[in-house]
Formats: C-alpha cells, structure tokens, sequence
C-alpha cells in the first residue's frame, strides 16, 4: 500500500496526461508557455480571485509575498508552531522575526486566543513591529478566518493564508486561496492539487502586489527581464508543470476532492470509537491533503507506527517537532511553556494513507490494523 499513490492517479489519466506533455516537448515552450497563463487564469477563476501568479514552488510563494509587502528587518510575522517548516523559513528569510502561536487540538489550525496573546506580548516587548499572520489551512482545513480577520483588523495585521495544503477547501461556498490579503499554494506532488515535481502560485485581489509578484519572480523585472527595477528571485512554474497541472486539475475539482470526502467520511467511521477523529468544523470543507489521528500518548502512537509498518501499512508523523524547537530558530528564545498544545499534537498524531484513489477494502484494512492494535 502507498501513503499517497501517485502511480494509480497517473495511470487512470496516462492518454491524457501524455498528450498534454508531449505538446510542450513538440512545442518547446519549457518557460512561461501558454499553459503557464491559462493555467493562472483557471485558477484564479476557481478560487475566485482578480489574480493568480504561478511560481516554482509554495516556499516561494510565501516569500515572495512577504517581499511584496516589504517586510524585513524589524517586523514580527506571527505562524502557527504546529506546521511544516516553511511557513516560518520564509519570514526568517527576508529578515522578519516569526513569532510562533500555538494552535487548536480539534482542528489543528492557529489558535486566535494564542494569536492575540502573542501579538499584545511583541507590543509590549517593543523588540519588533506586528505586520503580518501566516495562517496556514493544515491538512487541507481552512484556519478560522471570521475570528482571524477581526484580530488582524484590530492590530492592522496583513493576513498572508498558506493554502499549500488548503487548496481546494472551502468554508461555505468560499474557497481556500480567497481568505488572505495574499494566499499561496503549493504543487507539490503529495499536495491536493499536485504536479510531476515543484510549482506554486500565489493570489491576490490587489493590482499593485500582483505586479509586485510578477516582477519579483523574474529577476525583479520592470518591462523586461532585463530591465532590473528591484532585487527578486527566478521563481518561475515550468510550462510542463503546468500542462500537467492543467490535465489534473478538471478531475481534482469534479471527481477527486468529492472520493476525498467519501473517504474520509468511511475512515472515521471505522475508527471514531478508538481513536480521536480529524475535526472539521461545520460549514468548513477539507481538501484532506491528510487524514490525521491523535493517540493517547507517544509510545502509543510510535506502537501503532510500527506495528502498521509490520502490517505493510505506511504512516507519517507531521509534525514531529514544534516549530519553536527547530534548531534553525535557536537564536529565538521562544518559551515552551507557550505552546502547550503543538507539544502534545507532536507526540500523538499519525497520518494515515489517504487519496483519491484508495478502495474501500484498503481503507478497511488500515482501520482493522488500527483497531487491533488500540484495543489490544
Ligand atoms: C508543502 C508546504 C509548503 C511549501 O511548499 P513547497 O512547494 O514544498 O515549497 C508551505 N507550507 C505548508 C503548510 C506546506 O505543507
């Protein structure tokens, strides 16, 4: 069994998937063909959004909104300590200081009493100026942007949403990319919505950062690229990313995102009485980028690991460490009492396999195992 079977998706697209390959080979239009547009307008047209600027991956997407914004130097930009590392690295990156939040037990998202808590405690401490919040829509659920939005308001914070793992959930009938002054993807194969190696995009509904973006992305461009106006990056999407990207994306959104739901609905059904079930809040839709347990405690959970990986059955830990006691961030003197919460998620989450794809007789035997073991 796969933890995510890329393979079987690939085979039930293969003619098209070719076809839409070998048009770029025969075309050679490998940088910023016209894929590359029609796949930014697709996009932008499903999430609802004036603009989508495609770029080489999610971790540039972030950072090139923050370049955008000009936040370097001085500033605190506030990120879940329950995420994967780049929603941090980025701020880092341009100089920012990131001020870890903890974040919700049920949803896993940032946590808005933890956020405003540390947004009075960097006020008070006068070390760094609030700009921003990276909220990040982990395991395919949006953050809670109703609460998020008051907050920002209040302290005049920029909402900077992480949909690298979001893209393609919903609250109501608005769509994850929607939520933040600026929202970012990821392609990452593993992703809900994957291509055939790195891609990103970021959306915007405000004209002047989109132009930022697009400049920033080439070499800081003013009307050509070699018209050099600003410091930015090469952080292009390839046009195969995106031809392959424009292939998936019909399925993703009509077939894929709906078998998710089935399949999630049918893994907690077997497991709702002997584990804690991922929580999605109501009128909130999940991409399922993972379906996520909690245990009881860490030798449970690593039991269950291993005795999975017995049975043939991959599983991931994400996250195995906070991000505030990442090495990288040792400079930082954050306090572990703050984060009480990713603490603990650390020690007892396990992602289960889960894609589109998956049998009912697979899903089946991952809960028997599981089953088994918890009630051994
Ligand atoms: C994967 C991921 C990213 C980074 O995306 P890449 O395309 O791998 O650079 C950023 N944030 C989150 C939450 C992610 O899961």
């Amino acid at each position: 069994m796969e933890f995510r079977d890329l393979k079987r998706q690939y085979s039930y697209l293969k003619d098209e998937m070719d076809a839409s390959m070998q048009k770029v080979l025969a075309d050679a239009n490998f940088i910023q063909g016209k894929q590359v547009a029609e796949l930014e307008k697709a996009l932008a047209d499903y999430t609802g959004m004036k603009h989508c600027v495609a770029c080489a991956n999610g971790t540039d997407a972030l950072q090139l909104a923050l370049m955008a914004w000009q936040i370097g130097p001085g500033d605190a930009v506030f990120v879940p300590d329950f995420t994967f590392f780049s929603s941090g690295e980025v701020v880092s990156a341009v100089g920012a200081a990131p001020v870890f939040v903890d974040v919700d037990a049920d949803t896993f998202n940032i946590d808005c009493a933890s956020l405003a808590h540390m947004i009075e405690k960097t006020e008070a401490e006068g070390k760094w100026t609030p700009k921003a919040v990276v909220t990040v829509d982990l395991f395919g659920q949006p953050a809670e942007y109703e609460k998020i939005r008051l907050i920002a308001e209040k302290y005049h914070l920029l909402i900077l949403e992480d949909a690298a793992q979001g893209f393609g959930g919903r609250i109501g009938e608005k769509r994850a990319c929607s939520f933040g002054d600026i929202a970012t993807t990821s392609f990452f194969p593993a992703k809900p919505l994957g291509c055939y190696g790195d891609g990103g995009a970021v959306f915007t509904d405000n004209d002047e950062w989109a132009e930022l973006l697009k400049s920033y992305r080439v070499h800081g461009k003013g009307s050509s690229k070699y018209d050099n106006i600003r410091i930015g990056m090469n952080s292009r999407l390839d046009t195969l990313q995106a031809a392959v990207l424009l292939t998936k994306f019909p399925v993703f959104a009509k077939e894929e995102l709906e078998r998710e739901q089935e399949i999630a609905a049918c893994y907690t059904e077997h497991l709702k009485d002997f584990v804690k079930t991922p929580v999605v809040r109501d009128g909130f839709y999940s991409s399922w980028a993972q379906y996520t347990i909690q245990l009881e405690d860490r030798e449970e959970r690593n039991g269950l690991q291993s005795y999975l990986k017995e049975q043939g059955i991959p599983s991931a830990v994400y996250y195995q460490k906070p991000m505030h006691r990442q090495q990288a961030f040792a400079n930082m003197s954050y306090e572990d009492t703050e984060y009480p919460v990713t603490n603990r998620l650390s020690e007892i989450v396990l992602s289960l396999p889960f894609h589109p794809y998956m049998k009912e007789e697979e899903i089946a035997l991952v809960a028997d195992a599981i089953k088994q073991y918890v009630s051994r």
